[in-house]
């Protein structure tokens, strides 16, 4: 049983087969920072740990480097609109957008590279794409790709040249080029750019946004390496372009793997700043919403289907959050993190079997939502044996290493609180009302809130 993606390049469900056997070598494309990162972001930056926990638990050694765009149009923009330097703005939105990746449990690339530390690697792939005539210069210093010299262009956004759409970044790169669809590499000072620009052999100027993510993929990963993703809006022209430079400047295979996150949409459409609907995760922070539950409404859909986020959702949400985190309780109180079994239940394999089917979430989710609610009235009804308590922990540990549904420090059960509850379901075992209230007061007075629900008793922190 191994893992089968869906791959954007050649559009089918293919067989995962690393280069080199169990290492994978995994760029995610980053965010541009100019600004918070937003909810949509964030649904692909969680597709992406999804995947990279996935791979973790498969037992590949993942190299995850996630680019940091720190100069582009709108970062440049930005700069000079504020008056502050570039570096004032991008270390502001980098490291916002780092406290945000921790906040949600994202697990952190092994490398963040910024593009503005990569210049020179950018400018040596320029170099030898105009050595190949597969890039020109123009009469302003700009540098473009040339589209024509490279026959695959367009298999992975699947359209013929002639067909292009005109992206807004392509039109962006509005200089003088021999056909509409060529592409800026470079692209030369203009007076609004302020005291932004690099010297290059061309005149001073800045590189595009394609060939920043082209320099810091190869020189972190080679130049042939495994699995590349990114939303859909990346498809085109972004990657796209990066196959077409690299593999144009090396002359080999870039990537074995384009892997794509459909859109996140907000009560059921677009988010548009006229609408107001773009949330920051400050914002969802203010609105009370946990890292466990935005996991949750984001990870529980596949990945390659539309997402509906949704603040009418959150309390659904916070109450699937909330039962995941009761389980882990029950199992914690019955001491079945100190019973010693690794075999996992054979729901388990179901679970990894929907999970290889190029992770298909609401399906795992599914197995495990019944395993959970057999496994909780076995507990309850004490039809449980030690091992089968112990495999239970095991595969609870195992699901969220996967999917971070459960803040195990807020689930952190002191010792003695832990042994007040298992007196109390004595007492609730034997009938003993009275004796049970007086242990419900005693644990209120330690500052625990005990429910009584039908999967056992439910506690949690006084807030
Ligand atoms: P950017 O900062 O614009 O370069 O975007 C960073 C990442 O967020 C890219 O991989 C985009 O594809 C992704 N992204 C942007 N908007 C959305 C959205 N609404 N839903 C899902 N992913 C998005
Ligand atoms: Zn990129």
């Amino acid at each position: 049983m191994s893992l089968k993606i869906y791959n954007t390049l050649t559009k089918k469900i293919e067989k995962f087969i690393p280069i080199n056997d169990d290492q994978v070598n995994l760029y995610t494309c980053g965010p541009t920072v100019y600004d918070y990162a937003h909810i949509g972001n964030f649904r692909t930056f969680l597709f992406e740990d999804l995947l990279k926990r996935w791979l973790i638990h498969l037992g590949y050694n993942v190299r995850h480097i996630m680019n940091i765009t720190d100069v582009d149009d709108k970062t440049i923009q930005k700069s000079i609109q504020q008056k502050k330097t570039l570096f004032f703005i991008t270390e502001k939105y980098t490291k916002a957008f780092l406290r945000d990746l921790s906040w949600l449990n994202i697990l952190p690339a092994d490398h963040f590279p910024k593009a503005t530390d990569y210049i020179d690697q950018m400018i040596k792939l320029i170099k030898d794409l105009i050595k190949k005539d597969m890039a020109y210069i123009d009469q302003g210093g700009s540098v473009y790709f040339r589209i024509k010299s490279s026959p695959k262009y367009g298999l992975l956004a699947n359209l013929k040249i002639e067909n292009h759409q005109k992206s807004k970044r392509v039109l962006n790169d509005e200089y003088s080029k021999e056909s509409i669809n060529d592409f800026a590499l470079w692209k030369a000072y203009k007076e609004e750019d302020g005291d932004i620009y690099w010297d290059s052999p061309w005149g001073k100027g800045r590189p595009g946004w394609h060939i920043e993510c082209s320099a810091m993929s190869m020189a972190e990963l080679g130049c042939h390496f495994d699995l590349h993703c990114g939303g859909v809006d990346n498809i085109f022209p972004h990657h796209e372009n990066e196959i077409a430079q690299s593999e144009g400047a090396t002359g080999k295979k870039f990537v074995n793997y384009w892997m794509h996150s459909e859109f996140l949409l907000v009560d059921g459409g677009k988010m548009s700043k006229s609408i107001g609907n773009i949330f920051k995760i400050k914002e969802l922070k203010e609105l009370n919403f946990s890292a466990e539950s935005i996991r949750y409404q984001l990870l529980s859909a596949h990945y390659r289907t539309k997402v509906n986020f949704s603040k009418l959702k959150k309390n659904e949400n916070d109450r699937v959050v909330q039962r995941f985190l009761s389980f882990y309780n029950l199992l914690k109180i019955n001491n079945a993190d100190l019973i010693e079994n690794t075999i996992l239940p054979d729901e388990y394999l179901k679970f990894k079997e929907k999970m290889n089917n190029d992770l298909d979430a609401p399906q795992a989710l599914g197995v495990f939502f019944v395993w959970m609610k057999k496994t909780t009235n076995e507990i309850i009804n004490k039809k449980i044996s030690k091992e089968k308590m112990g495999s239970a922990w095991s595969f609870l540990i195992v699901f969220n290493s996967v999917f971070g549904f459960i803040d195990t420090e807020e689930a952190l059960i002191p010792d003695e609180i832990s042994s007040i509850l298992k007196m109390r379901d004595k007492a609730r075992d034997e009938k003993n009302w009275l004796y049970a209230d007086i242990l419900r007061g005693e644990l209120l007075t330690l500052g625990w809130i005990v429910e009584d629900t039908e999967q056992g008793q439910r506690v949690s922190k006084k807030k």
